[in-house]
């Protein structure tokens, strides 16, 4: 049996949304900047898509950019908050994806921009407290807070709308990389007053290299690429026609289905936590996995055994596709940054398992044996 248990770092799919691109490679390959018919037409579909993107976070159709991912996105913000926003002070996590935490650093030492990092609590929480005295201390600054609305690795949320309260209170601007929650929540950016969210179609089974940054309409961005006029000016270089369509099919299937996917990866996410505590003494869970955490996502610190390195390497062999950390990280041995900077014990094994609304109760069960026949008989 073959299981697919990544849907964080990356998800299949949706049959709707690979319906909705055919066509659109077959017949609309004009440049959306040509003045011609064939051109017109791919600008208008473009411009259709902005719009319903736009109306699904309650968004105005300008305040939606079209970028090359969640990674661009985020680079956008950070780079554009200290260029031409006038902002000398980041504040930002360090269990933020490395899209954020290493541009903020990166910034800071090429601008001479100081950097300031929240804490957390014992769960892996971003303690908010921590928050209001970084801006108090800082209120000589211009600041911008970027902090991720869900953690990627471990799964704990942010209470959004009170962290931009606060943010407000202090004129901070305030950017969410939301690349793991778009789509599998509702978000009104109205109702949030939000500056910034990111997206990235990937993760909610649209394409890859596709995304979109929303930018309040009373901030005015330069784009970080420069070239054409495309995207107002914000985002230079021929637009991705074939992803914008499939990101606008994505949401709109996403956001059509939201409960009843939500209720299903929740209950599978659930059952799996239960199955777990029951089959393993010992296994604790990263994060806070039963309180304000992302449902698709649950990371489980193993005891230790003989096969602690080669745990994943385990689960490929039985034909599951799990996570050490993030994948984007994958190929470096430094260990999640995450687990570390909320203080997990580095010295047990850690699996992150993420779902989507393809998985069934059948896989986990699999899984679950899979576990069982590893862990039950060889736990030292
Ligand atoms: N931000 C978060 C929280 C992510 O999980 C990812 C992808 O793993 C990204 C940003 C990067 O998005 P993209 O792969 O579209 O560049």
């Amino acid at each position: 049996m073959k299981v697919y248990l990544d849907n964080a770092a990356t998800t299949p799919m949706d049959k709707e949304v690979i319906e909705a691109i055919i066509p659109i490679m077959e017949n609309n390959f004009g440049n959306p900047s040509s003045i011609h018919s064939f051109g017109r037409s791919s600008r208008a579909i473009i411009e259709k898509s902005r719009k319903k993107v736009a109306g699904y976070i309650n968004a105005a159709p300008g305040e939606i950019v079209f970028t090359g991912g969640g990674t661009e996105a985020d680079n956008m913000v950070l780079r554009g908050a200290v260029d031409d926003l006038g902002v000398n002070h980041i504040i930002t996590s360090k269990i933020e994806h490395h899209a954020v935490i290493d541009t903020a650093e990166i910034i800071g030492d090429q601008k001479n921009i100081k950097v300031s990092f929240v804490s957390f609590d014992k769960k892996g929480y971003v303690d908010v407290a921590s928050l209001e005295t970084l801006l108090e201390e800082n209120k000589d600054k211009k600041t911008l807070v970027s902090l991720m609305h869900a953690n990627n690795e471990i799964g704990n949320k942010i209470p959004l709308k009170k962290v931009i309260d606060i943010c407000k209170s202090y004129g901070a601007y305030f950017h969410s990389d939301t690349v793991q929650t778009m789509c599998h929540y509702k978000f009104d950016v109205r109702e949030l007053g939000i500056d910034f969210l990111t997206c990235s179609a990937h993760k909610f089974h649209g394409p890859k290299g596709i995304g979109f940054l929303y930018i309040n309409e009373n901030i005015q961005l330069k784009p970080i690429i420069t070239g054409g006029a495309q995207e107002r000016n914000v985002r230079a270089g021929t637009e991705n026609i074939i992803g914008i369509v499939g990101l606008t099919k994505a949401m709109e299937v996403a956001y059509r289905d939201l409960k009843e996917h939500q209720d299903h990866v929740q209950g599978i996410k659930t059952y799996m936590i239960e199955r777990l505590e029951d089959l393993i003494p010992g296994i604790t869970f990263n994060g806070d996995p039963k309180g304000d955490s992302l449902y698709t996502v649950l990371n489980a610190q193993f005891p230790n055994s003989d096969m602690d390195e080669m745990l994943l390497y385990n689960f490929d062999i039985e034909g599951i596709a799990v996570s050490g950390g993030s994948a984007c990280s994958s190929g470096s041995n430094v260990g999640s940054h995450v687990l570390r900077n909320i203080g997990a014990d580095m010295t047990k094994p850690s699996i992150r398992f993420s779902f989507s609304k393809y998985n069934t109760k059948e896989e986990i069960d699999y899984t679950l044996s899979v576990v069982e026949a590893l862990f039950v008989a060889k736990t030292v």
